[in-house]
């Protein structure tokens, strides 16, 4: 009785639903526009662009599918299967020609002087990755409402622009709510709040969840992370089609796994802000502080392969003789010279109610207090409420590493490294953050959702970091690239679902 009054009361009607305005969901809706059918793009948030407009907009790509099959694999060691890696390896091959023709739209192009040449990691089949961003055109300007843009807000720009385009409909402030099924298990719509308002659209064809992964959820983190806490950047990301399709019977992979790296958290923001070293060593920059655990010492090296993606493991660690996390915080050191080389935090914002332009020279913040200074260590020591001498000896040692020109401690490469020894000195609270989760749900090689028992639930996508291939060690300008790769195959195969009456 409750399925039939569902099916009769839809208020609207499309051939496919697509849920989430980022670069996945955008892709999917254009991809099944131009193949020929109806689609309808709802977003919860007031304005688009997710997590995907904040990203530095590398695009990975690859020279052969066999050596990006490998590389695929290493990485995922074992979490994702062969069959669904081979589709997004084909696909790098591929990406950059329909990228570019995207491109057009807007009046850029993919930018060949901006590759990286090689994968992040040397495994079987680096030499045959890469990665790409589009020449820089005038794009942030059309998205006022966010801030500290870069290169995903050009990817977004041309994606926006081709939505616009083809004038595919899009509902912003519309929180998809459920996902309805018929008595045989088919997703048949959804349901949505709009101005408070439950409505329920029929998608004839099918549902494609683009509605990103967890970082925003608290329980979600709490249950699958042991790092705890684990903050965000963006607030539009709460798990919702994660649930929604677990409700449905859809199973989870690698939940634990998230790209993350170290940064700030000040209560003025609900969200956290990253420090400003990222990308390849080969860019031989100085990172200008040391992390100390709790007892002022060092454990880690502060300057990964890729700081933003991994940035946030070493401080996994749980000790259960102090029941606690001694790394969380953790306490970043500089000094003046490490001060005066530039703004030590990028703030980025996909939300109009918290922009802040962090300080060139950090002054501002010295100011507010998020960043303490003492004349001297014993000072700094004492503000932060470490133990001295420990504090000392520590800097001590990685000034003498310094000087021999080699971290002996915890390897960190040694052209990143530079001494601690100009007075006044500086120390900074530093959190764990979340860039985008990479757990969610499982898929097949034709983006279908499957259930524990491997069956396809009928009429049911998902595409981008919701269902995230990476499950073990993330692949610097991955996401996106599976975001539109995933986004062209669900928008493909849902518009060759047979349409339900
Ligand atoms: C600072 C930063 C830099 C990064 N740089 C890179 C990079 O250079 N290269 C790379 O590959 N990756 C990068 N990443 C990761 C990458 O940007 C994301 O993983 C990717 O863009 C996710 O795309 P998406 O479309 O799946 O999700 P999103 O872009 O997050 O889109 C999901 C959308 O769904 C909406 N939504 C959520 N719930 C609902 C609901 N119930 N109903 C309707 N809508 C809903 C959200 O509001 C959001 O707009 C970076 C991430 C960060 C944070």
């Amino acid at each position: 009785m409750k399925i039939m009054e569902q099916l009769k009361n839809w208020d609207q009607e499309t051939d496919v639903v697509v849920v989430g305005y980022g670069l996945a969901g955008g892709v999917a809706a254009i991809t099944v526009h131009d193949a020929g059918a109806s689609v309808l793009l709802l977003e919860k948030m007031p304005n688009p662009g997710g997590i995907s407009i904040l990203s530095g907009g590398g695009v990975g790509i690859a020279h052969d599918a066999e050596g990006a099959f490998r590389y695929l694999k290493r990485t995922c060691k074992g979490t994702t299967p062969d069959d669904v890696l081979w589709p997004l390896a084909k696909g790098m091959t591929e990406i950059l020609g329909w990228v570019g023709e995207m491109a057009k739209v807007s009046g850029t192009e993919p930018d060949k002087s901006e590759t990286r040449g090689s994968g992040t990691y040397p495994f079987p089949g680096t030499d045959s990755m890469d990665s790409i961003k589009l020449k820089d055109f005038p794009a942030y300007s059309t998205f006022p409402w966010a801030q500290g843009l870069r290169g995903g807000a050009r990817l977004f720009k041309i994606i926006f622009d081709n939505i616009e385009l083809r004038k595919i409909p899009v509902m912003l402030a519309t929180p998809i709510t459920r996902l309805i099924t018929n008595s045989d298990g088919h997703v048949t719509g959804v349901s949505a709040l709009k101005d408070g308002q439950e409505i329920r659209i029929k998608a004839r064809r099918g549902v494609v969840l683009a509605c990103g992964g967890f970082e925003n959820n608290s329980e979600m983190k709490l249950q699958y992370f042991e790092l705890q806490p684990v903050y965000p950047v963006y607030l539009g990301n709460t798990g919702d089609g994660i649930l929604m399709a677990q409700k449905i019977g859809a199973d989870l992979w690698h939940m634990w796994h998230f790209h993350g790296g170290y940064g700030f958290k000040y209560p003025e923001f609900p969200f956290a802000i990253r420090h400003v070293w990222a990308g390849p060593r080969k860019n031989n920059r100085k990172m200008i502080w040391i992390a100390l655990d709790r007892y002022a010492k060092r454990f880690m090296n502060e300057y990964p392969p890729a700081p933003q993606d991994t940035g946030a493991r070493p401080l996994e660690y749980y000790d259960p003789d102090i029941q606690d996390y001694p790394r969380v915080p953790c306490t970043l050191i500089f000094d003046e010279e490490g001060r005066k080389i530039g703004p030590v935090a990028m703030v980025i914002v996909n939300d109009q109610r918290y922009h802040y332009q962090w300080s060139e020279d950090n002054t501002a913040e010295i100011k507010k207090g998020w960043i303490q200074r003492g004349e001297t260590l014993e000072e700094i020591a004492e503000k932060i409420k470490a133990p001295k001498e420990a504090l000392i000896s520590t800097v001590k040692r990685w000034n003498h590493n310094c000087a021999q020109g080699s971290d002996r401690d915890f390897k960190r490469p040694s052209q990143t490294m530079m001494p601690i020894a100009t007075p006044p000195y500086y120390a900074m609270e530093s959190w764990p953050i979340v860039s985008n989760t990479q757990g969610g749900l499982v898929h097949d090689t034709t983006q279908r959702v499957l259930d524990p028992m491997g069956q396809p639930i009928p009429h049911l996508y998902a595409a981008g970091e919701i269902s995230s291939i990476f499950g073990h060690l993330y692949l610097e300008a991955g996401n996106i690239t599976e975001a539109f790769i995933g986004g062209r195959i669900a928008g493909q195969n849902v518009f060759r679902e047979e349409p339900l009456n």
